[in-house]
């Protein structure tokens, strides 16, 4: 990351976001989801991309994941307008599938320049594509799930998605254990 450049303010970032059609995703969007929050948050939280509520709604983690993370949020002692929350990907995927790489590599200097703007301390990674684009890593997110790591001068706090406590129950103990943690790093 190249911190010499200055940074883009938030409102030109989600501009050229709106117009983008650097991908094929364009083609089958609603509209782009650019992410939402403080612009000045210690914590970003990046998923991985929009699916059908967010499409709709032009905001990312609404519907029953986004009522869920807002619980595992206020586990580690964070509102949801005190963080930015953000993906990966601006643009939905198709039937939800899962970004291919050269939609990722499109797409990423977007979420670039939304840290290099917020500066956040920390980056909490949630799911295997965000945690392995943050990281530059193929070590999966169960591996890594609630362990700190470090992406040049940031935090990187990886967790599971909320999505997949939503379907598999086992993973709600380690999702709220891992936001417990994140509550108790940000205290330090
Ligand atoms: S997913 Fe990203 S790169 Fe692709 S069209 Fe949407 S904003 Fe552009």
């Amino acid at each position: 990351m190249n911190v010499q450049r200055p940074h883009i303010p938030l409102k030109a970032i989600r501009a050229e976001v709106a117009e983008c059609h650097r991908c094929p995703l364009c083609e089958g969007r609603t509209q782009t989801v650019f992410g939402v929050g403080n612009p000045e948050a210690r914590v970003l939280i990046v998923g991985e991309a929009p699916g059908k509520n967010e499409d709709l709604q032009g905001e990312p983690f609404v519907g029953a994941a986004g009522k869920y993370l807002n619980e595992l949020l206020a586990v580690a002692g964070l509102a949801r307008d005190e963080v930015f929350i953000a993906n990966v990907l601006k643009c939905r995927p198709p039937s939800n599938r899962d970004p291919r790489p050269e939609e990722i590599q499109a797409c990423a200097p977007y979420l670039r320049e939304q840290t290099r703007t917020i500066d956040p301390e920390f980056i909490v990674t949630l799911g295997n594509f965000a945690t392995k684009f943050i990281l530059k890593t193929d070590v999966g997110i169960t591996r890594l799930h609630g362990t700190l790591q470090r992406a040049g001068r940031f935090k990187v706090f990886p967790i599971f998605h909320p999505a997949a406590a939503l379907y598999d129950g086992s993973k709600r103990e380690a999702l709220e254990n891992d936001f417990t943690t994140l509550g108790e790093l940000l205290k330090s």
